[in-house]
């Protein structure tokens, strides 16, 4: 009797769960009212440079995204003034769980878990209750050379953002946000892992350029700028990147 009340109601949490991730993922892609972000900054290294980096942002340094997005809904033909609004949160002291560099897809499961139920419990309260949560983790470029992955999840609306706490990065700084913005929308990876080529056509801005290479901009999720066969530079701004249509179909611009 009470195993099986047990089960009952272990059942119906993991419906409720499956069902509100359902119900805010086809919320975020149905672009009927305004996708409200969040951007909340933490200092992962603990070093002055970070929060030195950290007390500068102000509202206009995440501005140019919110615009971005506009213009780029608009290049697809959603015609709506402000689809998405990005907000700059407080900073968090917490770090959100390590993501396991190589590991099983169940550490994978599990890790999206922990990191859904540590966005629950460390994320301050804001004026708008944001439909998207990026988490930006900021290191000094003196200590270190490079930074983690970043990742965003789809299920839950979460991105982890690791980037360099100086002025001369914050360009691509908003360029790595807006990518793990969009996984979080359900748009996909356009490189190739082993070696971050963008992958044609798809990670390609203007895959009908003649001749092909060297590209002008990157596409979002292709990530770099092809400039020869086995070269590909990191974009120093939005400006320098455009959404493609594979992407504006993933995250519900362009209907399937
Ligand atoms: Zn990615």
């Amino acid at each position: 009797m009470y195993k099986k009340l047990r089960i009952g109601i272990l059942l119906f949490i993991l419906l409720t769960v499956a069902v509100s991730t359902w119900r805010a993922n086809a919320k975020v892609t149905g672009w009927q009212s305004t996708l409200q972000v969040a951007l909340f900054p933490i200092n992962a290294d603990g070093s002055a440079a970070s929060q030195r980096y950290i007390d500068a942002l102000q509202a206009s340094s995440i501005e140019p995204i919110g615009d971005y997005l506009g213009e780029q809904a608009k290049q697809h033909g959603l015609n709506k003034l402000y689809p998405v609004r990005v907000s700059l949160g407080p900073a968090i002291q917490s770090l959100p769980p390590a993501q396991p560099t190589r590991g099983s897809a169940l550490d994978a499961i599990v890790w999206s878990l922990k990191m859904r139920w540590w966005a629950w419990r460390n994320t301050p309260a804001t004026a708008i209750r944001p439909d998207v949560r990026v988490y930006q983790l900021y290191y000094d470029p003196a200590t270190h050379s490079s930074v983690p992955d970043s990742a965003g999840l789809a299920k839950g609306q979460i991105g982890i953002a690791h980037l360099f706490a100086t002025r001369q990065m914050h360009g691509s700084n908003l360029v790595v946000t807006t990518h793990e913005l969009l996984h979080t929308l359900g748009a996909t990876d356009k490189y190739d892992p082993r070696n971050g080529l963008p992958i044609f056509p798809a990670g390609y801005a203007e895959p009908e350029l003649n001749p092909r290479l060297p590209q002008q901009f990157a596409e979002i999720m292709g990530g770099r700028i092809p400039v020869d066969e086995g070269r590909a530079e990191i974009p120093a701004s939005l400006g320098a990147t455009l959404i493609g249509p594979q992407t504006a179909r993933e995250i519900g611009w362009i209907k399937k």
